[in-house]
């Protein structure tokens, strides 16, 4: 199969008009608020966006997009790969008119003229689509052999009371001072 890197812009009005299907690819570095919300990415976005007119004559596009993309581990800090996938349902839009009669099905894309930037397109919904939290699996993850054999206190993270300090603090003629930290 061939690679085929998709443009920056698009016109939507050609596009459905003619029923067109883009299909091809687009570097992951062009996304920059994806980036942003990963620990790493590179490689290529895979995206395919099928054009048409429907009944109403709205201009419509439907597909996919999938890019791999590391993530933080949240137990064990390490990166984790992720493949992240998003569908898309737009319609594109011209008037707030058109958007009120717009079936629940489409996300409405508001437009200023025919031209929009594909990144624009498919940005927001591959973030939407990424985890919450990322962790690994139990047999992936590093922590969970870690804390398991080595270090069960890191299971309870330590909780110092401020007051307890000032106590410390106020009291350190009484008692000997309690600084015990150099393990
Ligand atoms: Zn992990």
């Amino acid at each position: 199969m061939l690679n085929r890197q998709l443009p920056h812009t698009i016109n939507v009005k050609k596009l459905a008009e003619q029923g067109i299907r883009l299909d091809g690819e687009l570097p992951v570095g062009r996304l920059q608020r994806v980036l942003d919300s990963v620990e790493s990415a590179e490689g290529q976005v895979y995206l395919e966006l099928a054009f048409h007119k429907d009944e109403q004559g709205v201009r419509v596009a439907k597909g996919n997009a999938k890019c791999s993309v590391n993530l933080l581990c949240q137990r064990c800090l390490k990166p984790l790969a992720h493949s992240l996938e998003a569908n898309f349902s737009l319609a594109f839009i011209y008037t707030e008119a058109q958007e009120e009669q717009l079936p629940d099905q489409y996300d409405p894309v508001m437009m200023l003229d025919d031209n929009v930037q594909l990144v624009d397109l498919i940005e927001d919904d591959l973030i939407l689509a990424l985890p919450i939290v990322a962790n690994h699996t139990d047999s992936g993850c590093d922590i969970s052999q870690y804390q398991k054999k080595d270090i069960p206190e890191l299971n309870q993270p330590a909780r110092e009371n401020p007051f307890k300090v000032l106590e410390a603090l106020k009291n350190t003629n009484l008692k000997s001072s309690k600084t015990d930290s150099s393990k």
